[in-house]
């Protein structure tokens, strides 16, 4: 069975082009990311052997999991969940080059701890809570500078951007909002010029509303369910603390 994932992977490709031409970006400039939480290693192969070259996951069990099975494809791993820092270990097993959800000072400092342990950097984007609702974690914009400012002493951490989830609303311009946001914080952080920080990553948008963040300047797209189908697990088991 290889359903429909080249066909979704095809239609994907489109819309980011699309979504690029109708604000005279270069859609080379846009990479795709796929979100893998709950697929098989099997179907996230069929996307590697179509082409793609960036996964993510959400929780290092599954990355895991599925390690073994994909480790003789090249491919790039970020990770996109919220890690708490008694799996930081775990997850330098496994090859992320870049921790896209990284919200709070203890736990870069533990990760640095252990990356200079193991002699090993890592890239990271700063997560940050631009929709202001409680379930999503993320460092609160207000506070964003000063993390960055915090990490960048971290010699092991590279920081390369930001990194958000949008509003899950129909109101366009709300979502829109969240992302325009996450821009001008990038803006606003890459003015200050602080020392060993690149601010050049806007990570956002997702399979409902990438073309909202294409025309406010994401750099990365996130996308599980527009090429893999719905989940069967509600996400909520992967944004909230308090579960999983
Ligand atoms: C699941 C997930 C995505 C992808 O969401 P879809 O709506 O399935 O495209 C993007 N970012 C994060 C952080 C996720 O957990």
């Amino acid at each position: 069975m290889n359903d429909n994932i080249l066909h979704h992977l095809a239609a994907i490709n489109d819309r980011i082009a699309a979504a690029c031409k109708a604000v005279g970006r270069n859609p080379g400039e846009v990479r795709l990311l796929l979100a893998t939480k709950t697929v098989p290693a099997a179907r996230i192969r069929l996307a590697l052997e179509a082409g793609q070259t960036l996964i993510a996951e959400n929780k290092v069990q599954e990355l895991k999991e599925k390690f073994a099975e994909l480790e003789d494809i090249p491919h790039e791993n970020h990770f996109i969940g919220h890690l708490q820092t008694n799996k930081i270990k775990d997850l330098l097993k496994y090859n992320v080059s870049c921790l896209q959800s990284l919200d709070r000072l203890e736990l870069a400092e533990k990760l640095h701890q252990r990356l200079l342990a193991e002699n090993k950097e890592m890239d990271v984007l700063i997560q940050v809570n631009t929709s202001g609702e409680d379930s999503k974690f993320g460092v609160p914009p207000a506070e964003a500078k000063v993390l960055v400012q915090a990490v960048a002493a971290l010699t092991t951490l590279k920081v390369k951007g930001l990194m958000t989830i949008g509003l899950f609303s129909a109101d366009t311009e709300k979502v829109k909002h969240c992302f325009r946001l996450l821009r001008h914080l990038r803006d606003e952080i890459a003015a200050a010029k602080i020392e060993g920080v690149e601010m050049k990553e806007l990570s956002m948008g997702m399979s409902g509303d990438l073309e909202a963040a294409i025309a406010e300047g994401a750099t990365i797209v996130r996308v599980g369910t527009a090429v893999f189908g719905q989940r069967p697990t509600p996400d909520s088991y992967y944004w909230n603390e308090n579960v999983g």
